[in-house]
């Protein structure tokens, strides 16, 4: 773990330019949680800027209040499509928090923006957060469950999560449980994938008919080559429609998780097509970890020195998440391009 001094505590915020690289919300919540993990503001302008709908949507004002509330922190230009914001952290005090997006915004986002910070805060905490738990563009709950905490337990992070009820787009109304209990950080090692050991398909709906279900699983096996016993077709109970398929590759070294969200206006075959494109990638490419894990582990990897991990090619926004992390610690992360893929090292 750096010293303290390795840090930069200081009273001057850091500038973070909300446009930079892929210019959308994890800017500000990889912010809010390394400002939680150092004790240092930081003052963030153009805000989303390269979204559609720029500034602080229902999600990122709903992490913003909630790493304001973990840490007692001060904040200037916390409100609804605000593009700029000021965020002055106090101590992170362990406890039983709530937060409730409102909206259909993603609930596991605002999750991970208080995780860690929580982790380190020396006693055990509960949070429910309540919000969509299945969203296009965000990590669903199966994804934290099976791939990103399994990887920081392994590091020394002692969390779990529960899905008391699922949310969908547009309704929302979906709920998280994590309990974190305190632990210290160990590095992590992950260069090799290891064998195949199993691959699940689980296709859920809710208030939708489970034939969906039945047809995108029957692309995944066809597709992917699945016994029958590996494919759940699940109904959910959520306060609205939905749906998602969701496969689970488990490896000898790492476990990850591929998703597809439903839509209106796209067939399910073509939902469940898309999940076997990122599957047949992931296997051709031969690194263990997939695009999505990689952008989320840069933050436990500058917790924990001397960890690395091998992906196959970094997205925008594992860049742009690199190029923040880069502006709150110094003992920073070091990628290298090999044969295999890119190597990250703390
Ligand atoms: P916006 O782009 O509207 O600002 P946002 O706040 O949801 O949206 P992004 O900056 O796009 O945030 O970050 C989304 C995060 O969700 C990234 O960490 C990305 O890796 C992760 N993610 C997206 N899709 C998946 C998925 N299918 N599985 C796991 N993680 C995902």
């Amino acid at each position: 773990m750096p010293t303290p001094a390795e840090e930069r505590v200081r009273d001057e915020p850091i500038l973070v330019d909300g446009s930079a690289g892929e210019g959308g919300g994890q800017i500000l919540r990889t912010s809010l949680a390394a400002s939680l993990l150092t004790g240092t503001p930081f003052e963030i302008t153009r805000i989303r800027a390269n979204r559609r709908r720029p500034g602080l949507l229902a999600q990122h004002l709903t992490a913003v209040r909630a790493a304001a509330e973990i840490a007692n922190a001060s904040v200037e230009g916390a409100r609804l499509h605000s593009g700029r914001l000021v965020f002055r952290p106090g101590r992170v005090q362990a406890g039983e928090y709530g937060f409730d997006v409102g909206t259909a915004g993603s609930a596991t986002l605002v999750l991970q923006t208080v995780l860690l910070p929580l982790a380190e805060a020396g006693g055990p905490s509960t949070v429910t957060v309540t919000g969509g738990t299945h969203n296009l563009g965000a990590p669903p709950f199966e994804f934290l469950e099976s791939a990103y905490l399994p990887l920081l337990r392994r590091m020394g992070v002692d969390a779990d999560v529960q899905l008391e009820r699922p949310g969908f787009h547009p309704a929302g109304g979906g709920r998280i449980i994590a309990t974190i209990r305190p632990a210290g950080w160990r590095p992590l090692e992950l260069t090799e994938r290891g064998s195949v050991r199993s691959m699940r398909a689980r296709a859920v709906v809710s208030r939708l008919p489970l034939s969906i279900a039945h047809r995108e699983l029957a692309v995944l096996q066809r597709r992917l080559a699945l016994p029958p016993e590996s494919l759940i077709a699940e109904e959910m109970e959520a306060d609205g429609p939905g749906n998602a398929v969701l496969v689970a590759v488990e490896c000898d070294h790492v476990t990850e998780v591929f998703t597809g969200f439903g839509r209106r206006g796209l067939p399910a075959e073509e939902v469940a097509a898309e999940v076997a494109d990122q599957v047949e990638r992931y296997l051709e490419a031969g690194a263990p970890v997939g695009p999505h894990l990689a952008d989320q582990l840069l933050l436990p990897l500058v917790r924990a020195p001397g960890s690395r991990f091998l992906t196959s090619s970094p997205t925008s926004h594992f860049e742009t998440n690199l190029a923040v992390l880069r502006k709150f610690f110094r003992s920073g992360l070091a990628t290298e391009q090999t044969e295999a893929g890119v190597l990250v090292q703390s």
